[in-house]
């Protein structure tokens, strides 16, 4: 069979790399093949490299201000040469992004049969000015197998009149990723410049607090109170460094530059490839972040997460305990803070939880079932 995975950001490609690699393991029965659309090209090279996958297919999408519009139409028309030359009978996707919705219509036209990774997530908004709930609806209406991580997200499809036998309940990839990263990054023989230098920058009397933020609907105000809510607890609590990688977007740069510049122990850094990450989550005490992939990721490694956001598509963490969602109001974020950070037994209980996402082998079962076919 021959198969086609597609992505173009970071966290499409954390969460698709290990795919990639486990069906690498059976050429007798896939020969697979790698598109990247290059939604971001220099985060996505680094993923690339770490988990050794070299692209077969490159779109190399960005323009300078390119648009959705501009994104969308690149994508689908740059895919149908792929799809010509290639013919693959599946198209694999994932998540709720521009190209991940792209792809699967440009699949669709194709004929392949279109699979979807990290399939079922909804916000039930699709009156959001960001695309992300439309972009996964509407992969889902035209793929034909969905991989779901949750039984939440199965029934979110289920509740969509997709027949069962086509929804596998997978666990989420991104903890597959996440403990290839965390065994490869304390192997014996590894070595990264950047970790050298986060280790160096880090004061190793002090315990860390990890932060990131990059969501749209942050951007403005909500930067501004996270920034507010972050410089009290680095003054309420100097035995904590604050480490912060910030994200490249000017909407963040430009609050998180202006208000926390000069607090010593907060450490505004530039944002870190996927080992450097996984290696710094590892030495955190706690994340506070407005990410999803964080979110997955964290409790696998016992840290209890903030989320400053007011509403999720990833419920079962909320449900679960291992995070909590603050929002963006300044005295909320630093009242949680100081819940996990002041109270020992609060801590231990949240750290301890059982991660809702999975445990590693959500691209086993994938392919196993892609095996049954
Ligand atoms: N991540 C990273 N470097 C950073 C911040 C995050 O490699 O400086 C990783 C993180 O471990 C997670 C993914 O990027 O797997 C999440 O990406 P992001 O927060 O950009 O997107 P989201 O998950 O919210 O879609």
């Amino acid at each position: 069979k021959r198969m086609l995975i597609v992505f173009g950001t970071r966290p499409e490609a954390i969460k698709m790399a290990p795919l990639v690699k486990e069906l690498q393991k059976y050429p007798d029965h896939f020969e697979t093949k790698v598109c990247i659309t290059a939604q971001h090209r220099e985060m996505l090279d680094q993923v690339l490299t770490f988990f050794e996958i070299a692209p077969d297919f490159d779109l190399d999408v960005m323009k300078p201000n390119q648009n959705l519009y501009g994104l969308t139409a690149d994508i689908i028309t740059g895919l149908k040469l792929v799809l010509e030359t290639f013919n693959p009978e599946y198209v694999f996707v994932h998540g709720d992004t521009t190209t991940t919705m792209a792809t699967s219509i440009a699949g669709f036209y194709s004929g392949a049969k279109i699979c979807h990774v990290e399939a079922g997530l909804r916000t039930f908004n699709m009156q959001s000015p960001f695309p992300e709930e439309m972009n996964r609806t509407v992969t889902g209406v035209v793929s034909d197998i969905h991989f779901a991580p949750t039984v939440t997200s199965r029934d979110n499809l289920i509740a969509e009149n997709k027949p069962s036998k086509n929804i596998l309940v997978t666990g989420n990839t991104v903890i597959d990723a996440l403990l290839f990263s965390v065994n490869k990054v304390n192997e014996a023989g590894f070595k990264d410049k950047e970790i050298d230098l986060l280790t160096e920058l880090l004061d190793a009397s002090k315990r860390t607090i990890l932060v990131t933020g990059h969501r749209r609907e942050n951007h403005g105000q909500g930067f501004v109170n996270i920034c507010k809510a972050l410089k009290e607890i680095a003054l309420q609590h100097p035995e904590y460094q604050i480490v912060y990688p910030v994200h490249l977007n000017p909407n963040v740069q430009k609050p998180v530059y202006e208000l926390l510049s000069d607090i010593t122990n907060i450490k505004l850094i530039s944002p870190l490839s996927y080992p450097s990450f996984v290696w710094l989550m590892e030495k955190s005490h706690i994340i506070i972040t407005d990410s999803g992939g964080v979110q997955e990721e964290a409790p696998s490694l016992g840290k209890p997460v903030l989320v400053m956001r007011d509403t999720t598509e990833r419920p079962e963490a909320v449900d679960a305990g291992t995070v909590r969602l603050v929002g963006t109001d300044k005295q909320k974020i630093v009242d949680e803070a100081n819940r996990l950070l002041n109270n020992e037994k609060a801590y231990l209980e949240m750290s301890q939880l059982h991660n809702p996402y999975g445990d590693g082998k959500a691209c086993e079962r994938i392919v196993n079932f892609i095996k049954s076919l």
